[in-house]
């Protein structure tokens, strides 16, 4: 990267490529996770279901994109094999088994959830040491708190929808 890019980082850059890589294998599994749920999720409201995870999918392979880039500015290197994904995540990979979409939804609200506290602590540890940094991790954690939302919001409707009755 530009070093006087670099010289204004006023923390251990290794520590922050380390957050980052950390935060680059969560995108990776939740893009998987979002991706293949959007695949083999089944059940009620399943077209407004599918259309929001793959939704999100795409969002998650764009944060990978833009940790990834970071990570190179600062002179480090995005993990080189996914077999460090699982070495590396904080939030892990919650394995679509179960298509019923009530199930997806509630593995896939874990999974934001989780990744709102990991960009929460990366904003905090970080904080305006790094305000480029900082200021990625903000735009991704707004999209992780819409994430929850939108999960919820349809959480709401099919609990509604299979409680009801006349
Ligand atoms: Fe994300
Ligand atoms: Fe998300
Ligand atoms: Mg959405």
């Amino acid at each position: 990267m530009g070093s006087k890019g670099r010289e204004i980082v006023g923390m251990n850059v290794e520590r922050v490529i380390e957050l980052l890589n950390k935060a680059f294998a969560d995108e990776w599994l939740a893009y998987y996770q979002y991706w293949l749920g959007a695949k083999v999720v089944a059940g009620p409201m399943k077209d407004a279901v599918i259309a929001e995870l793959m939704q999100h999918a795409a969002d998650e392979l764009r944060h990978a994109d833009m940790v990834s880039n970071r990570i190179i500015q600062l002179g480090g290197v995005p993990l080189t094999t996914p077999k460090k994904w699982f070495e590396m995540t904080n939030c892990g990979y919650d394995e679509p088994v179960d298509p019923f979409v009530r199930t997806i939804i509630e593995q896939n609200i874990k999974g934001e959830q989780c990744a709102i506290s990991v960009y929460h602590a990366l904003i905090q540890e970080v904080g305006l040491k790094d305000p480029v940094t900082y200021n990625m991790a903000i735009q991704i954690l707004q999209d992780e708190v819409e994430h929850e939302e939108d999960l919820q919001a349809l959480q709401d409707d099919l609990e509604m929808m299979l409680n009801h009755k006349r």
